[in-house]
């Protein structure tokens, strides 16, 4: 993942060291000499992330930081604080003026890479909020993903896992005051209780008595319960290799002892955060692929569905040479079954009729409704011999069996006219939809209750 870092320092020397490091990592690199001008870069959104030297002449780190939060143009770039290992309060300071994340002179490797990676994961999931938040604004929609945009990172749910008394009571104390945090000493029982519990966070000592912490990281991660789960390790500064080991595992962040209680607080809330935002996106997602993309009555995928996978399915498959086929179904005289046994009578021929269809297609085939008593169905990699015998399987379904209404009290006879036509090297949607449809009218005039393929 790349992302453009901005890098303000006053010290040119400090700026080309980020610089190098960073772009050895391959993130594009801006840089600014002072506050005024990072703050310039932002507002035109040139960077996804800025790193802040706190010591600057005239406008400080923290003063720039500050400026940045409360503007809504740049607030969702997250911002990381660099400085010295001897000032711990100006931490503090940072943190209250709305900083995401610390980095402390002499910036280590491994640190900076970790934490702009990071944190450039968090931005990709707020930009993706951002855009679905303004999307379903301009829609009117009432809109949960506003609300997530304003999440904090606070009241989390969280479980540490360490064995050592005095290590857990200090982190434990340090988190307590924003978030609920509970302590597992066995590694057994903590992948247990993640993948039951609601936790938000996962906090893993590497420094576990007779057991690898690495090898929990691990297994959360290979769990579908508690793959999403964000994990911070606390590493001992000889635990370099290891650290570098769990990132490329996957685990989202770490701390190195001894434990700067701000610079946890300030870690905890990150993944806090991001956990939230992409549980936000995820149901999100979930509700509009189920408003915008799915028929109600049928549960088949509707024709929006439809019209955009067409186009790609046929690209993909036209692309590696091979041929789809489209087969388009219409219920025969379906306006007397409204006509003759009521609306309802309709609606359950549908959802039995949408039933029989997607049973009597392959897994590879997908069935839509086109819109009333119209489906379509498209099947990749089927030329149009196959693509008839499976319509005409359809059909006989269709025609088999009686098709209950009135909750099953009484049973109607139904038929169904289809028509396919198949791409044959042409990557054209509404060219092929055209050519089934044509094949269909002419089931239609030559009596219905047929399958017609295209001439063509
Ligand atoms: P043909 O054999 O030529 O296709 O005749 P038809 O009656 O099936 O075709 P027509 O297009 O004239 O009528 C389609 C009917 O489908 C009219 C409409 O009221 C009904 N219909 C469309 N959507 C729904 C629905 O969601 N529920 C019900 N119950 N009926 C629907
Ligand atoms: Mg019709
Ligand atoms: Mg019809």
């Amino acid at each position: 993942m790349t992302a453009r870092v901005l890098v303000v320092d006053d010290i040119p020397a400090n700026v080309k060291l980020l610089e190098t490091r960073l772009s050895a990592e391959y993130f594009d690199v801006v840089t600014a000499s002072n506050g005024m001008e990072a703050l310039a870069i932002c507002e035109r959104g040139l960077c996804d992330i800025a790193l802040l030297d706190v010591m600057m002449p005239g406008m400080d780190g923290n003063e720039v930081a500050r400026r940045l939060k409360a503007d809504i143009r740049t607030a969702h770039i997250p911002v990381v604080m660099v400085t010295a290992l001897d000032q711990p309060a100006d931490r503090v300071r940072g943190l209250e003026a709305g900083a995401d994340d610390f980095l402390t002179k002499p910036v280590d490797e491994i640190a900076l890479i970790a934490r702009v990676r990071s944190l450039s994961r968090l931005k990709v999931v707020m930009d993706e909020l951002r855009s679905r938040a303004a999307t379903s604004a301009s829609l009117g929609m009432p809109d949960p993903l506003a609300q997530a945009l304003s999440e904090r990172g606070l009241r989390g749910k969280i479980l540490l896992v360490d064995d050592r008394d005095s290590s857990a009571e200090r982190i434990v104390a340090a988190l307590r005051g924003e978030h609920d945090v509970a302590r597992e000493a066995s590694p057994q029982n903590a992948l247990f209780r993640g993948a039951e519990g609601d936790f938000d966070l996962f906090v893993v000592s590497l420094g576990l008595k007779d057991y690898d912490g690495l090898r929990l990281c691990s297994q959360l991660r290979s769990l579908e319960r508690t793959r999403q789960l964000p994990i911070l390790m606390v590493a001992d500064i000889e635990d370099r290799k290891r650290v570098l080991r769990g990132l490329d595992l996957g685990v989202n962040d770490y701390i190195s002892r001894p434990i700067d209680r701000n610079e946890l607080v300030a870690r905890a809330r990150t993944q806090l955060r991001r956990k939230r935002y992409a549980d936000a996106l995820r149901e999100s997602m979930q509700v509009s692929i189920e408003m915008a993309l799915v028929d109600a009555l049928t549960g088949l995928n509707n024709r929006r569905y439809l019209e955009t996978h067409l186009a790609s399915l046929l690209q993909t498959v036209t692309g590696r040479g091979g041929s789809l086929s489209l087969m388009v179904l219409d219920i025969d005289h379906f306006k007397s079954v409204n006509d003759t046994y009521g609306h309802n009578a309709g609606d359950e021929v549908l959802r039995n009729f949408a039933g029989r269809v997607k049973r009597m297609v392959r897994q590879t085939d997908l069935a839509c409704r086109f819109g009333g008593e119209e489906f379509v169905v498209m099947m990749p990699d089927t030329t149009m011999a196959v693509a008839a015998q499976i319509a005409e399987r359809v059909r006989a379904a269709v025609q088999g069996e009686l098709f209950p209404i009135d909750g099953g009290g009484r049973a109607i006879p139904v038929t169904v006219s289809i028509g396919i036509a198949e791409s044959m090297g042409v990557g054209d949607p509404d060219m092929l939809f055209r050519r089934a449809d044509k094949a269909l009218y002419r089931s239609k005039n030559s009596g219905r209750n047929r399958v017609t393929a295209d001439a063509a």
